[in-house]
């Protein structure tokens, strides 16, 4: 049944999708500038805007959200200095859909709202599933929205919770909530990480000298000196205070279902994530790749930077060499980030340039990491044709992209995904190239480290590729905007 329009309309809402990076630390002095350091190893994960949180007894909560890259503001000594304190957090953000490319300086994180208890920020990496609905449910009740952020259902849950303390208001709205979300928050005395029960984003814990830090990945631990003790288990919440680390279960179990996309694009290649090496993941699924997709080739080239460790396992398994026939400019941001298709078209080209001595008159075997739209490949294959090549293949290091994220991945609606529309073949002539294939979902898992892919109850989220959403997507069922596949 359809319910009726949202109270708020979907248009309003700034950001109905994100990706994002959190960190957090406690016990340790200039909080906020291991913070900045944490933001900046996570860049990657949303590059639009950054906020930081910071508490001191003295100075209270002091709360800074700013537009663009971590280091436009806070490498500014006097951005850090009105965040004093022991204990801050903080958030990298990355949205499009909705936003029209501009993100409000409301919708920024951390929020914060003060509740009778005490103040409280936080942050969110992931999607909400019922966000609508939950939202159209709280304003109908009386909620006063500031933000078109999906975390701030867990705000107005928390403050509707007849609990005593922050922690267990937030165990009540994070009961509610459905999605995905690894969560930090903080209180005056407090930091807390959660985990959604499926674990679909990571989220890890270090230690700092007496302190303690969490983050969305590994790097951004080893930016400021911490050692990872563990990631956050799926389903778990930590209470980490000056005298050390809570454990709590609030959830019904689920099976983890970590997702498997982290590992192919989204988390940086020298974080480690359940264990596993993301760049060895990468290397990986070369050498799978390799094995199930061989071609008659002179040089095998990345599509930097993403591609590059999977271009290096599949040179290694093939002994076809390795080169860098297509270089990376450093100085610009990721181009799919871009919301326009004209920017994004444009940006390709501000960030990929071929390096023609290597490419002219050579058999060329592109790596890349996904196909989403197209539009990278198609522009790669122009630009590598110009320079002389004399056969282009691409082998893409994911299965077809073929159905789009909620839970926190920002991905264009099915119709503009390539492998929603086509087949692998028809994908390689739309695309004009001498060969397309992609990775099978089984060989992906067993790059993963997994024998296959267990159909029956899949060790990782992998819908963007299967169409088989472990959470089910309802405010997107509901709207139209998604139609399920048939469960066989
Ligand atoms: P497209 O040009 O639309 O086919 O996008 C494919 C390229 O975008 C790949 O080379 C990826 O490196 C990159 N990419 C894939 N998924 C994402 C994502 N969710 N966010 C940002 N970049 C992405």
């Amino acid at each position: 049944m359809r319910r009726p329009a949202l109270t708020c309309p979907r248009d309003d809402m700034d950001h109905p999708r994100e990706e994002c990076g959190v960190f957090g630390v406690i016990g340790v002095p200039d909080a906020a500038r291991f913070t900045a350091l944490g933001l900046h190893a996570l860049q990657h994960r949303g590059q639009e805007a950054a906020g930081i949180c910071a508490f001191s007894p003295e100075a209270g909560f002091n709360l800074e959200r700013r537009l663009g890259y971590v280091r436009d503001s806070f490498t500014d000594p006097a951005v850090i200095a009105a965040l004093p304190g022991n204990l801050a957090m903080g958030h990298v953000r990355y949205s499009t859909a909705g936003s029209k490319g501009h993100t409000a300086i409301r919708d920024v994180q951390p929020l914060f709202a003060e509740f009778a208890m005490g103040g409280c920020a936080i942050a969110h990496n992931g999607n909400l599933t019922n966000a609508e609905s939950l939202r159209r449910e709280l304003i109908d009740r009386g909620s006063i929205f500031q933000s078109g952020s999906d975390t701030e259902c867990i705000i107005h849950l928390m403050a509707r919770s007849i609990q005593r303390s922050i922690p267990e208001r937030m165990k009540d709205a994070l009961r509610r909530v459905e999605g995905a979300f690894s969560v930090i928050a903080m209180t005056r005395s407090q930091l807390i990480g959660v985990r959604d029960p499926m674990g679909v984003r990571p989220l890890v814990l270090g230690r700092i000298g007496a302190g303690w830090a969490l983050a969305s990945e590994t790097c951004a631990l080893d930016i400021i000196g911490a050692e990872h003790v563990r990631d956050i288990e799926p389903g778990e919440m930590v209470l980490i205070s000056e005298s050390g680390v809570e454990s709590f279960r609030p959830f019904n179990p689920a099976r983890p279902r970590f997702c498997i996309f982290e590992y192919v694009y989204f988390s940086r290649p020298d974080s480690v994530i359940g264990g596993r090496s993301v760049y060895e993941t990468r290397r990986n699924i070369g050498v799978e790749l390799a094995r199930e997709a061989p071609v008659d080739a002179d040089i095998v080239c990345p599509v930097p930077d993403s591609g590059t460790p999977a271009a290096i396992g599949f040179a290694q398994e093939s002994g076809i060499p390795f080169a860098m026939g297509i270089i990376r400019n450093q100085y610009v941001g990721r181009t799919f980030i871009e919301p326009t298709a004209e920017i994004r078209n444009m940006g390709v080209r501000l960030k990929l340039n071929v390096n023609r001595a290597i490419i002219a008159g050579k058999r060329v075997c592109l790596v890349d990491d996904s196909v989403v739209r197209g539009t990278t490949s198609t522009k790669i294959r122009d630009m590598v044709r110009d320079a002389g090549a004399r056969e282009v293949h691409f082998r893409i290091a994911s299965p077809p992209t073929a159905w789009p994220c909620f839970y926190g991945v920002d991905t264009p609606e099915r119709e503009k995904l390539l492998a929603a529309r086509m087949s692998e073949a028809e994908m390689g002539r739309h695309l004009g190239v001498d060969s397309l294939r992609f990775i099978s979902l089984d060989g992906l898992y067993r790059a993963c480290g997994e024998a296959g892919r267990d159909p029956a109850q899949p060790q990782f989220c992998d819908a963007c590729f299967s169409g088989d959403y472990p959470v089910p997507p309802s405010d997107a069922v509901e709207t139209g905007r998604i139609r399920l596949k048939e469960r066989a």
